[in-house]
């Protein structure tokens, strides 16, 4: 373990900065963490996350895929696709980092989404250990330690600066190039600082909470629950919750004549909206009761049938602040579970 010192943080960032593209949170005008690029003079943002998770820099809102053109019955078409540069995102939590196993799991199987992948690629990720959890923070309900995250290095806050593990190669070449700013350290601040962390997420309002009642081998059972009537009676299909959430993964794929040739781009989409999958033949989900019971049963029993067990949550607790109707995947799981979550 290496310790850095609270004076050379922005010495670390610098040095970075130097060589490659740098994010890390910022607050923004309104006082939201954001992800923003680094320069001289950004400061980083010390609040728990970022409105908006790190999944935007493997899966961007909207992206260009490929053009072409027509000429009669000829047509050309353009790979629009420029290899990535490299960069290094700072300060993901330990649930937005479990999120990219996810969507790796989604992405760079057979058939590989190249473009995901080429991002996944050229990104160093630098994880930062939740100092202060925040009462809507669940992910060891899904086996995930805020105060170990995963990502390619590990950062503790610590009394008097800062305590940095390389977990990948990608890390300890990272580290080894900004090698002068450190020193060497044990583990026993990084102990201490987790024996804390741990401690207080033990007394969080849900740290009780359980799977109990969904995952693998369940389909039949929960998609049958009479509960999603009233679960999902007051949604409003707006997509809040689908947008924040560091899992979600759909898209659509449209095509824009630009005059000069076609663009063919995806972008987000929502299962909670009613147009999503929409097809010729009509919309294989027509009520807000089917698009929302899709959405949870996705992440609470589809995925981890197909994906040895894994949730498609990794409790982050956005949706849980975002919701504007206050319906979120804890209500849905304390629902369905039989008597476990209270
Ligand atoms: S479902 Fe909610 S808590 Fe789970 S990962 Fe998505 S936004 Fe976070
Ligand atoms: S659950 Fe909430 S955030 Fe999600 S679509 Fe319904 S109203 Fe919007």
């Amino acid at each position: 373990m290496k310790k850095l010192s609270l004076a050379k943080l922005y010495d670390f960032f610098a040095a970075i900065a130097a060589k490659e593209a740098l994010y890390l949170p910022v607050n923004n005008e309104v006082g939201k963490a954001e992800y923003k690029r680094w320069s001289e003079g950004v400061e980083l943002s010390h609040q728990l996350n970022t409105l908006r998770s790190a999944k935007d820099f493997f899966f961007p809102q909207t992206e260009n895929l490929m053009e072409f053109k027509m000429e009669g019955k000829k047509i050309d078409i353009i790979d629009t696709r420029e290899a990535c540069d490299d960069f290094v995102i700072f300060g993901v939590r330990a649930c937005d980092a479990a999120s990219f196993d996810i969507l790796d799991r989604v992405y760079l199987v057979d058939p590989v989404d190249s473009y995901y992948k080429n991002r996944r690629e050229h990104g160093t990720v630098i994880t930062h250990a939740c100092g202060k959890p925040a009462e809507t923070c669940f992910c060891g309900t899904f086996g995930i330690d805020a105060a170990d995250p995963k990502g390619d290095i590990t950062v503790w806050d610590v009394e008097d600066g800062y305590v940095f593990r390389a977990n990948t190669e990608k890390g300890e070449k990272l580290m080894a190039a900004t090698a002068d700013l450190f020193e060497d350290t044990d583990d026993k601040a990084v102990k201490a600082e987790q024996d804390k962390v741990r401690e207080i997420l033990a007394k969080m309002p849900l740290a009780d909470l359980t799977t109990e009642g969904v995952g693998a081998g369940l389909t039949k059972e929960v998609f049958d629950r009479p509960e999603w009537a009233s679960l999902s009676e007051s949604c409003l299909g707006c997509g809040t919750c689908t947008f924040v959430c560091p899992t979600c993964q759909c898209y659509d794929i449209r095509d824009f004549d630009t005059g000069h040739g076609i663009q063919r781009f995806r972008c987000w989409d929502s299962c909670m909206y009613s147009d999503f999958t929409k097809m010729s033949a009509g919309q294989p989900r027509p009520t807000q009761l089917e698009r929302f019971r899709q959405r949870f049963m996705h992440k609470l029993v589809y995925f981890p049938d197909n994906n040895d067990g894994v949730f498609g949550c990794v409790g982050c607790g956005r949706c849980l602040s975002r919701c504007p109707i206050s319906m979120n995947i804890v209500k849905v799981m304390k629902t369905l579970a039989k008597g476990g979550n209270k």
